[in-house]
């Protein structure tokens, strides 16, 4: 989460879209029909990291990466050769019929990817719950934990009131004390690769709509190998995307270039520094502009239609001082820390959870 504002720090990757889950929130529908992301560009793309050119952190993600379980260890392999540490997110299928006892063991097939990546994540909710007990999740974490691997629980409530957030943010800390961190959202309908760190902002946008877009610092690998701008889960999905928010694809890219495109596309650096809103309330001229505006991120999607905006924001985020805003911007939202960003887009109750000690490997 201190890395989550610094632009190319870290990637999204979709490793498949399939999961054999049902929760009733699934915001991606994933099943076991969903796509497959080619394997081979996978590890092809993940294989272009240098010690010069490489993300801090490398995410991998669903549908339910655990399904290939060769592929996340492989994966987590070639990051770590150079210099990128891994972080697996699952719904723990595996271990729907776990006991909680504390002889249990995954598949071994499924140990292997997870005693390969850095960081190991379970996601716990009241849709999750439905699917594999939460017992069972635990379990999964405490096989993680034992194997010396840092694990965190990603869970979501009904709104930061829900008493299911009280409950299961106390049994998680009676179970695993101050060893597991927890990310905590809201059910809101964005998918689960956001999950990492939501793309709802819960701030107030300031004067002439300034509010920068964090999500826009990690690039998403689709399941159809699309690199976008950020985990916003209709950018992921949907098909055109938005020119201003597509950084490449796996089959044609390798990470240097994702990397540059994010790091320099004028467009991003002034998403990431004032937020669209702010780019449509000063550069929009044309007659609709007076009329209702869109939301935050569907503003931003739109702003596809409004070539004269795209155009004065390329302007404005060009050159040196372009790349100075941008600097400040991650500047700022980075000596804030984690616990303050993850107020701004998560749980703001339970964002001091995020902050747990922690097990480092
Ligand atoms: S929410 Fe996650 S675990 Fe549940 S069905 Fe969707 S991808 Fe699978
Ligand atoms: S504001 Fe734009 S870049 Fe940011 S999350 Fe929304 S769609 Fe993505």
């Amino acid at each position: 989460m201190s890395l989550r504002p610094v632009p190319a720090a870290g990637l999204l990757l979709t490793v498949t879209g399939r999961c054999p889950l049902r929760c009733a929130h699934c915001s991606t529908a994933s099943t076991l029909a969903s796509a497959e992301t080619d394997a081979g560009l996978l590890q092809r793309f993940v294989g272009s990291f240098t010690e010069d050119a490489r993300p801090a952190v490398l995410m991998l993600t669903g549908g339910e990466p655990l399904l290939r379980p060769g592929t996340v260890a492989a994966l987590a392999t070639r990051a770590r050769a150079a210099g990128t540490r891994s972080a697996l997110l699952t719904g723990a299928f595996f271990a729907a019929r776990a006991t909680g006892s504390a002889t249990w063991r995954p598949p071994r097939a499924v140990a292997r990817a997870v005693t390969a990546v850095d960081h190991f994540s379970v996601s716990v909710d009241a849709f999750h719950e439905r699917e594999v007990p939460r017992a069972a999740a635990f379990a999964a974490v405490r096989y993680a934990l034992d194997a010396g691997i840092a694990s965190s629980l990603h869970l979501v409530g009904n709104g930061p009131d829900d008493p299911y957030l009280e409950d299961v943010t106390a049994d998680a800390r009676r179970t695993f004390g101050d060893r597991v961190p927890m990310l905590v959202n809201t059910v809101r309908p964005v998918g689960r690769a956001a999950s990492w760190a939501a793309a709802k902002t819960q701030a107030r946008p300031g004067p002439r709509g300034v509010l920068p877009c964090a999500m826009a610092a990690w690039p998403v690998v689709a399941g159809d190998g699309t690199v976008l701008a950020c985990c916003n889960q209709d950018v992921v999905d949907r098909r055109p995307v938005p020119e201003h928010l597509r950084v490449g694809h796996i089959a044609q890219d390798d990470w240097a270039a994702v990397r540059g495109r994010v790091r320099s596309a004028p467009v991003l650096r002034m998403i990431r520094a004032v937020g669209p809103l702010h780019l449509r309330e000063r550069f929009g001229t044309s007659a609709e502009d007076t009329g209702p505006r869109p939301g935050y991120c569907a503003g931003c999607r739109a702003l596809a239609e409004h070539p004269e905006v795209l155009a004065a924001t390329g302007r404005a985020g060009a050159g040196a001082a372009g790349a100075l805003l941008d600097l400040h911007a991650t500047r700022r939202q980075v000596e804030a820390g984690p616990v303050e960003f993850v107020r701004r887009h998560g749980s703001a109750a339970h964002a001091q959870l995020v902050a747990l000690p922690g097990t480092p490997k």
